[in-house]
């Protein structure tokens, strides 16, 4: 076999179209398209309306076995097969995939550009800022902060009057509520639109949220692992006159805005998501949304670029929409709505968008087709689920491995046992995927060290669980060419009939839902509601919430909520700990045990190999 030089070197050896061209390619008009440089565009939402009548192509989605630090190349699976669908089945195809996080980059994962010779280029534009949709998720996340804690200060140090003089300002002389204030109103059942018809019991009502402080559950956020803002003291100048409180940042990627982003269907919607965000409770028990704060517009200027899907391609030319990019475990972790539905129609009838869950099927594709596929009513055909026999013979209980030394003998030599053991991960990932009644394909994602009669024993096993069919492929190593039997299974298996079903009836209780989720996905025996969690429940019943999809913030490291249990755990008892509600996203998120939402640096983090080369202007060490 012939080396395959680094992910870097590969991408920046391949010279990519202008990307005017490639839009040009795929059909799309030069009013549609945006352009950021020479490698990037955004492409316009008009797009969709122009094609209404075009009918959608076949929709993929990759997910993977339950991840271990080995890897299993979901993302790289997933550029693979467009390039052996575009270049090898001459058939028309799209990739979806997520906006990857500057946390991993410079943290421990590295990029997400997928690898070796199945790659989104440049891969440096990809990784690093793309065209500034985290950075504006950033800003606006961390506005809706800022006037949390601002309004919280001023009406605690102003009275009633001056709180509404300053609210609704004298302007030519006279008093005039803004557009989002009159909403506020009319949610507060006062039906006047003159300022200074209020009664003085009205104005109080209006002018002051009254947030509970503990209530609070919107949080600042930050595009970098730094584990020292998971707890911070807010408020300690001496300007804020005391008010302090211990408030956190998340990753930049967990923001609701990031999920809003992903499962918006149109620039209206997403304005109304934005608007029905809940930040916090009153004192008096009602919900506090960015609409009461007033912010709602101003998160819609800040978004109004974000939401156009940003168009880059594979190293073979493919058309790749890079859009949204939230983490599995903590969000729901797939692509963009938008993205997907654009995409379905440029490619036509006979073409394929294939689209990436993160995680294992357990967390991202449950999720893809228990939420994004609930509001975007578009039907998946094939669910194409990776696995590596490296990964699978840690779930058959290979010895951990640690950064830094070499890989244990299990892992390069063959080992039938050991990985026969781990299959049952698969099987019961497989099992997953056919509750939803789509058939599912394996790809095996080769590595060098491994055999062939490993190679054809997951084959084997994957069919015997109920495969359609499981094919082993070398795309990292031979580009497209590599994943040709990957592709025509996938179009085999999407002329199949498909009975797509989600898992639960979203009118259930909140802890029905939560129980099927934990039993039919997880294996769990049962779930156990803390006390908090038990709180949750019956506040956002009582505040109307009680029927939104189900986002489980969960380990991503096993089927259970214990990272360590590999294979298929049983027997356990699923902890909720607490239970979160993004309103404006359109979920609610149970928080399975502790699960840190901004991840930390490890000792030598990948920041260390990150180096520019300032004759050339290029970027090293980025993978
Ligand atoms: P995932 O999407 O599952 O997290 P990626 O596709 O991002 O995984 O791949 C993770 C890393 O593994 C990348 O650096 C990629 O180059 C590498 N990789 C993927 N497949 C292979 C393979 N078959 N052989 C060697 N390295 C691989």
């Amino acid at each position: 076999q012939r080396p395959v030089p680094s992910d870097v070197t590969i991408s920046r050896s391949c010279a990519p179209k202008p990307i005017e061209c490639l839009a040009k390619e795929v059909g799309l008009f030069s009013d549609e398209v945006e352009l950021y440089g020479r490698t990037k565009a955004k492409i316009q939402l008009k797009t969709i309306d122009r094609l209404q009548a075009q009918p959608d192509g076949k929709y993929v989605v990759v997910t993977g076995i339950t991840p271990t630090p080995l890897g299993e190349g979901k993302s790289t699976t997933t550029i693979g097969l467009v390039q052996a669908l575009g270049a090898h089945l001459k058939l028309n195809a799209f990739a979806c995939v997520r906006q990857p996080s500057q946390g991993p980059t410079f943290g421990i994962k590295g990029g997400a550009a997928g690898g070796g010779y199945s790659q989104v280029i440049p891969m440096e534009e990809f990784n690093l800022h793309l065209t500034g949709d985290i950075h504006a998720i950033t800003a606006a996340n961390n506005l809706v902060a800022a006037a949390i804690d601002a309004r919280m200060f001023h009406e605690a140090t102003q009275s009633d009057k001056a709180l509404f003089n300053r609210l609704v300002p004298l302007i030519g002389g006279q008093r005039k509520f803004s557009p989002v204030q009159i909403c506020r109103l009319e949610k507060l059942g006062i039906k006047k639109v003159d300022p200074s018809e209020l009664t003085e019991e009205e104005i109080a009502c209006f002018v002051r949220l009254d947030i509970d402080p503990e209530s609070i559950t919107w949080q600042r956020v930050l595009d970098t692992n730094d584990r020292f803002l998971r707890k911070i003291t807010i408020g300690q100048s001496p300007t804020e006159k005391g008010f302090t409180r211990t408030a956190q940042f998340d990753i930049t990627v967990a923001s609701e805005i990031m999920a809003v982003l992903a499962l918006t269907t149109s620039l209206a919607d997403m304005k109304e998501r934005l608007a029905k965000m809940v930040v916090a409770t009153s004192r008096s028990g009602q919900p506090v949304t960015t609409e009461d704060l007033g912010v709602c517009g101003a998160l819609a200027v800040l978004m109004r670029d974000a939401i156009k899907p940003n168009l880059m391609q594979t190293l073979e030319g493919n058309p790749v929409f890079v859009h949204a990019g939230p983490f599995a475990n903590i969000a729901h972790g797939n692509s963009s709505i938008l993205a997907d539905k654009i995409a379905l129609k440029l490619v036509g009838p006979q073409g394929f968008v294939v689209t990436e869950a993160g995680f294992g099927a357990d967390i991202g594709m449950e999720k893809f087709f228990n939420i994004k596929c609930r509001y975007s009513g578009l039907k998946p055909h094939v669910v194409v689920l990776v696995a590596t026999v490296r990964a699978l013979k840690m779930h058959g209980g290979g010895p951990t491995v640690t950064a830094g030394t070499p890989l244990p003998k299990e892992y390069i030599e063959e080992n039938l046992a050991l990985l026969e053991a781990g299959c049952s991960n698969m099987r019961k990932q497989v099992e997953n995927a056919q509750l939803f009644g789509v058939p599912v394909v394996v790809a095996v994602n080769s590595f060098k060290t491994d055999t062939k009669a490993e190679l054809d024993l997951i084959c084997k096993l994957a069919k015997e669980a109920g495969a359609f069919d499981a094919v082993h492929c070398s795309h990292w190593a031979d580009g497209g060419a590599g994943a040709a039997d990957l592709a025509r299974a996938v179009q085999k298996a999407a002329d199949l009939p498909n009975s797509f079903r989600f898992l639960y009836d979203i009118e259930l209780p909140i802890v029905d839902k939560i129980r099927i989720i934990a039993q039919k996905i997880y294996g769990a025996d049962d779930i156990e509601l803390l006390p908090e969690a038990q709180h949750k429940v019956d506040l956002y019943s009582k505040q109307g919430f009680a029927s939104l999809p189900i986002c489980m913030a969960k380990t991503h490291l096993s089927l259970s909520h214990d990272a360590e249990k590999k294979g298929v755990p049983t027997g356990f008892v699923l902890p909720i700990r607490d239970i979160r509600a993004s309103v404006g996203a359109g979920f609610l998120y149970p928080l399975v045990g502790t699960m840190p939402t901004i991840p930390g640096l490890p000792t030598r983090p990948c920041f260390y190999d990150i180096d520019l080369d300032t004759e050339s202007g290029e970027v090293h060490g980025l993978f």
